[in-house]
């Protein structure tokens, strides 16, 4: 069968192969893969900064993100049947105790590996194998949209996490700021929007129409802060920020992230900053604010089975009350036209998807 794969760390290095079609144990569970999305870590690993093949492998078939059909189960397979749309997470644990308890995300080793990205094959191929234990059913309801459950999960656990921490307090959180709209800045927005909470999305322009849409759906407040800067945002929302998501990674944001948090409030990091960035920041004053005022600051990655099981929740959530909005993210493109790396370059879509 082919598979799309590239040799690690080398630019330019996309190419077809021919691979083994997995040949499934009676444990295990074969996937004909539907669709594949692509993300920022896909574009880091076609241009060899970031991702690792398999033990003994030279190169890694790429695709983290995939809905796919169970094509066979295993005789000891209790939960699957031919027929059913799955989405696969993607970290493969360790033997810490938070990998053997289910929560891989959380590996206090390290050496884990995940599925396209670090030491296991991804699924940008025709079909993958894998154990129940990593395989998540999508209800009919979603499985227009459930390629992007995985990048949707990400969200779900930080949210899950700024609520688990917030548990240190009565808090009845009013107020969110979710940095980027990207994607996951996109999901993060909406997610808070279902529990409840004022959100405002902020980014450097204008919305598209599909953002535009999704803001006016969902009621989420818009600002560009490519005029008054970051800094002014407490005074344009004249609330306390209960909760920020950073989800940009741009050094400036992040640094400004840490300096708007409100009284009690929280902020997650969700997106890496890359390269090496000398911020002038004055210590003294943001250790004397956060404690002060109570404030945390955190970083997550990553999710577990749990999240996309919320996710799945959530996803249909939107599907009922918001009319399909979701699919509206979604570009799709043949598996052909996926020759190189440049086609994830236009930044006026906000989810690619290769149908294979
Ligand atoms: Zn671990």
């Amino acid at each position: 069968m082919k598979a799309i794969t590239i040799v690690p760390k080398v630019k330019g290095s996309l190419s077809v192969r021919d691979v083994d079609k997995p040949m499934i144990n009676s444990n295990e569970v074969l996937v004909k893969v539907v669709e594949v999305g692509m993300d920022g870590t896909d574009k880091e690993i076609g241009e060899g900064l970031y991702g690792e093949a398999p033990e003994g492998s030279e190169f890694l078939i790429i695709g983290h993100e995939a809905i796919g059909i169970v094509d066979e189960v295993g005789s000891n397979v209790k939960d699957f049947k031919k027929g059913d749309i799955v989405v696969a997470t993607v970290r493969r644990p360790d033997n810490c105790i938070n990998c053997i308890n289910g929560e891989s995300d959380m590996c206090l080793t390290g050496n884990y590996t995940e599925r396209g990205i670090k030491g296991a094959h991804g699924y940008m191929t025709e079909y993958y194998k894998d154990v129940p234990d990593f395989l998540v059913k999508i209800p009919d309801a979603i499985k227009n949209v459930g390629v992007m459950l995985e990048p949707f999960s990400i969200t779900e656990k930080a949210i899950s996490q700024i609520f688990a921490i917030q548990k240190r307090m009565i808090w009845k959180p009013q107020t969110a700021v979710v940095l980027g709209t990207g994607s996951i800045g996109l999901f993060g927005a909406m997610q808070l929007r279902l529990r409840g909470i004022d959100v405002f999305s902020v980014d450097r322009s204008d919305p598209s129409s599909i953002k535009k849409e999704i803001y006016d759906a969902f009621g989420i407040k818009h600002i560009n802060s490519s005029e008054k800067g970051l800094d002014a945002l407490p005074k344009e929302i004249g609330k306390n920020i209960d909760i920020i998501i950073e989800a940009t990674g741009n050094p400036d944001s992040v640094k400004a992230s840490l300096e708007i948090i409100g009284i009690n409030g929280v902020d997650c990091l969700l997106s890496v900053t890359g390269g090496t960035s000398m911020k002038d920041i004055d210590i003294a004053k943001l250790g004397y604010d956060l404690v002060l005022n109570n404030k945390i600051v955190f970083g997550s990655v990553n999710s577990n089975r749990g999240h996309f099981e919320m996710g799945v929740e959530d996803m249909i959530k939107i599907q009922e009350e918001y009319e399909n909005i979701l699919e509206k993210l979604i570009t799709r493109f043949p598996i052909s036209d996926f020759k190189s790396y440049e086609i994830l370059d236009d930044k006026s879509r906000i989810k690619n998807v290769f149908v294979m």
